[in-house]
């Protein structure tokens, strides 16, 4: 099915994907963004990427389309232009992080135009997207389509999971984010409490990594500054994944609480953080484990 591949969103997350499908990709890559800059970046660095004028020029030129887009509005608008290009042999992959309602919702019009559909969110952040190490969990119309499309995502990603029906990958996201803002908190205050109480922060790190309280937002993306040297952490906080991201998804997990009647207590508090620092000038577009530099001001 894969005679081409478009990406439309190059941005922290599309620019790393984008390298994987320049690198690995036998079939022509495709691209597309709002922000020329954006474009040039991926251009300059691979030559033979082709660019598209626009959305509806990339989805006639390449058969599978994936998008990397902020947030539920943007992908609905890319989808309304892109539409009336798709046919049965049309593929779409989402792979934004957005409501489940509209990734069902993005579905059904694709299959009415006879395409296959699939949410495919990713966790990883920028660094797996740079080392093509994401993992996609993936919602589908079917096994046997998710199969099709597993050998592309597989060059952008070390896991690719199938979920269920389509919405399925987009609920399996935002539990792992619900959790990851949650944790990365947590670990920011247990640096904080254990430097002003006069530990080494490496030694502290080290240890909570080797003990009960280890998670990704200890081991791989510290919050304090110094302790991992690929983190945003030691580069100010630039990169990675904004605060207004992290809100982002933390909104979209309380509505979809709020949706089946459940009402996560810390999943609230750290929703609450988090709409904070994306309306804080100087933090909003900060990377999310900036949190330990706010609560630090505090
Ligand atoms: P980003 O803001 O860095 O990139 C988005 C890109 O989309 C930008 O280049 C922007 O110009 C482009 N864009 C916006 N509207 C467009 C349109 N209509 N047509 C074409 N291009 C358009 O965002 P990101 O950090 O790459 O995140 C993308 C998605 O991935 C989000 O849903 C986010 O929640 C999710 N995500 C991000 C991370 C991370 O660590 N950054 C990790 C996992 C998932």
């Amino acid at each position: 099915y894969m005679s081409s591949v478009g990406l439309i969103g190059l941005g922290q997350m599309g620019y790393g994907m984008a390298k994987n499908l320049a690198l690995k990709a036998t079939s022509n890559v495709y691209v597309y963004d709002l922000n020329q800059a954006a474009i040039d970046r991926i251009t300059s660095e691979f030559p033979h990427v082709k660019v598209a004028r626009s959305p509806v020029e990339l989805s006639e030129l390449a058969s599978t389309v994936i998008t990397m887009l902020p947030e539920s509005s943007h992908v609905e608008k890319v989808y309304e232009t892109l539409l009336p290009s798709l046919d049965s042999s049309s593929y779409c992959i989402d792979s934004s992080t957005i409501e489940a309602s509209v990734a069902k919702d993005v579905a059904e019009k694709v299959r009415a135009k006879g395409g296959f559909a699939f949410d495919a969110p990713v966790s990883g952040g920028t660094l797996g997207a740079d080392a093509g190490t994401l993992t996609f969990m993936v919602g589908a119309p079917s096994v046997e389509s998710f199969e099709s499309v597993k050998p592309l995502l597989s060059l952008m990603g070390k896991n690719v999971i199938y979920c269920g029906d389509n919405g399925t990958g987009q609920v399996a996201k935002l539990c792992n984010n619900m959790l990851l803002g949650i944790s990365m908190i947590g670990v920011s205050e247990a640096m904080l409490l254990g430097t002003k109480l006069g530990m080494d922060a490496q030694l502290l790190a080290s240890i909570l990594n080797n003990s009960t309280g280890r998670c990704w937002s200890s081991d791989t993306y510290n919050p304090y500054p110094g302790v991992i040297a690929t983190a945003p952490a030691s580069r100010e906080y630039v990169g990675g994944f904004s605060n207004k991201l992290m809100a982002k998804d933390l909104r979209l997990a309380m509505k979809a609480a709020e949706g089946c009647q459940t009402s996560p207590e810390l999943g609230t508090m750290a929703s609450n953080v988090y709409q904070k620092l994306s309306t804080t000038k100087d933090f909003d577009s900060l990377d999310f484990s900036s949190v330990f530099k706010w609560i630090s001001q505090k």
